[in-house]
Order: structure tokens, then sequence, then C-alpha cells
């Protein structure tokens, strides 16, 4: 397989001010491969990018946002004796640099040395480049191989897939027969949804307000849905559970009242995992934490081996991604993408570019 030398990229020049524009292919260094990209999907950090940056994001004029993406392997750097060319594989954008004590316990998610390019830290879209290009080279640590059961468009939501679970398993998992809460029908709510139900959930309960994703959430398996809007979620779930309440709720909404509504909504000695994005500190009663001996959890991203333990569940339909998936547009139309996802245009759930 021959390489061109330019590539076509989105690349942020500014604040708001994303280009899509000529630059070269880069190279494989050691124990990384480049991917040809296929699609990557515009997760809710990319607009805040966009319109902010990150902190230890590359240069303006530089950076190429993206981390959901997954494409073809083109070419493998030195050492990478796993993968070889014509491989498909997503990437998940966390690399620890694997000799901090974090990263030696395996919570590399939340490597203590964040950032730092010289450690070996990596999170591609975020610190270094990442998928909005034709091209992107990733290390071997974070590709995941999935078969042609798969396309491009579905393995982009093994991160979102990853994010739920675990969020779940840090939370102490789910038990069968259990009753779940999902706070949230946004991408990584549904996805909640559809993991409850794969570990064994009795009963799974989504708790959101646009209709038309809870009608979504219905479709992937949520056995009853909750309007909050409408209804009192706290006195709809003390009904359905005869006072008892939720043993585990996946709080995904990152909305205050979200927030804080999770704490609510869990029985005495129940689990609550946070997934949420919060932009701004949330008030929970952790009077009642202590009291109801409630173990609460954050999940930071999808750590541990979740991406390859998703794969067989997509693979084999248990977990769905066609409801989700429900906007398509080119790089060069990114930032048309970009708008429809944040103006959520046609209902969009998930957009993805397809370089
Ligand atoms: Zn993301
Ligand atoms: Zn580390």
């Amino acid at each position: 397989m021959s390489l061109p030398k330019r590539m076509r990229a989105a690349v942020l020049y500014d604040y708001n001010d994303l280009r899509v524009v000529d630059r070269d292919v880069p190279a494989p260094g050691e124990q990384e491969v480049l991917i040809q990209v296929k699609a990557c999907a515009i997760c809710g950090s990319d607009p805040k990018i966009v319109a902010h940056g990150w902190p230890s994001c590359p240069p303006m004029g530089e950076y190429i946002p993206g981390h959901e993406f997954s494409g073809v392997i083109a070419a493998v750097g030195s050492g990478v004796t796993g993968y070889r060319a014509g491989e498909r594989v997503a990437v998940e954008p966390h690399k620890g640099c694997g000799h901090c004590i974090n990263c030696i316990r395996g919570l590399y998610t939340t490597c203590l040395n964040y950032g730092k390019l010289e450690e070996g830290h990596r999170h591609y879209g975020f610190t270094v480049n990442g998928g909005y290009a034709e091209y992107a080279v990733c290390h071997i640590n974070c590709i995941h191989k999935f078969s042609e059961t798969l396309s491009y468009e579905d393995a982009t939501l093994l991160t979102t897939a990853g994010t739920a679970l675990y969020g779940i398993q840090r939370a102490g998992g789910i038990w069968p027969g259990e009753t779940v809460v999902v706070i949230g029908p946004g991408p990584i709510g549904l996805m909640a949804v559809q993991l409850a139900k794969v570990l064994g959930a009795g009963r799974v309960i989504l708790v959101g307000t646009r209709e038309s994703r809870l009608a979504t959430g219905k479709e992937v398996g949520a056995d009853i849905t909750v309007n909050s809007r409408e209804t009192d979620a706290v006195q709809a779930i003390s009904e359905l559970t005869g006072g008892v309440m939720a043993d585990m709720v996946v709080e995904t909404s990152g909305s205050t009242g979200g927030g804080a509504q999770a704490v609510e909504l869990v029985k005495k000695s129940g689990r609550v995992a946070f997934v949420g994005i919060y932009s701004e500190p949330v008030t929970l009663n952790l009077n009642k934490v202590v009291q109801w001996n409630v173990q609460l959890a954050g999940g930071k991203a999808e750590g541990e081996d979740v991406l390859d333990r998703i794969v067989p569940l997509m693979e084999s339909g248990r977990i769905k991604t066609k409801p989700l998936l429900t906007h398509e547009f080119s790089l060069e139309q990114i930032n048309e993408g970009m708008n429809t996802y944040i103006n959520r245009v046609g209902n969009a759930l998930k957009v993805v570019i397809k370089p």
C-alpha cells in the first residue's frame, strides 16, 4: 500500500475557527500505527474544544481534534508485531504513561503524568492530534480490532459504550435481576441502558426530558421511561419500586439536577455511577449517602479493557449502534456536522465525520 505524503485534516486555527486544510501525513513512531481514518464521531467535548481549546493541547494552527475514531491500519511503526496493515481498528483516546502508580494499577485514564508527552502520555484528539483527518497515528495500547460485522461508524461508538461500562464497573457492577435507573438519554445513557440489560438487570428505567430520545431508549431496551419534565422522577421510581428505589443509578446527563437527583433515586446500600461531564459543581445530599450506606463512583472515560469486551457485544448485536447513529458528514463538512450536533438538528444523537 503506497501512502500519500499529504492529507486533508480539520485543524483548529483559533477558538471557533476550525478549517479543513492540507497537512503532511504523520509517520508512526515506535509501537505506533498509522490509521487511515474512516469515521470519527463528534463527542460532547468536541464543541467545547472548538470553542475554548483544551489544556495542554497542540498549538493553534496545528491542533487536529477528534477522539472517537476508527479506521484501517495503513502502516506500522517499529516494534509493532501484533498488528499489520489492512486490519480494522477502533481507537480509545487515553494512553497512560505506563509507569506512574495509577498506570501500574491499570488506572491509566487517570494517569498522573497527564499531558506530559515526554513521559509517554497521550490523549488523542486532546493533548495530541486526533481523528478529524484522513490519517492519524496511534499507540498500539489504544487500538482495538473489530471484524467486518461492524461498520467503521458502529466502531466509533465503542468509546461511548466504554465510558458507560467503566462507570458501571467502578460503582460495583450490576447484579442479575436488579433495578437500574439511567439518567440522561444521550449516547452514553443509551449505551448504559443496553449494558445494564446485558449485565442482567431485571428492569431498566430511563429518565430524561426529550420524548424522541426516550423513544430511542425504548428501542434499545429500556423497560420503562420517565419524562422528568412531566413526572416527578423521585415519585415515579418510588412507585415503581414499592418505595425501595433503585439498586444502581447511572448518571449520564451531566446536569446539576440529574447529578443531585441520582442520590435521591438510589436505595439503601445502593450504588451510583457518575459518568456525566458537569460544567458546574453539583450539590449532593451527602448525609443521605452516609446514612443510607450508598456507594458513589466516578468513571473517567473508558479505562481497563472495557473496549475489547464491548466489541463482541456489538458484533453479536446485543449492543445496538444503529439507533444512535443519526447523521453523517464528510470531513469538508465538519463545521456543518458540529452545528448539527450542537443544535440537535433533526434530533441528532451521534454525528459521524467520514474523512
Ligand atoms: Zn468523547
Ligand atoms: Zn501514568
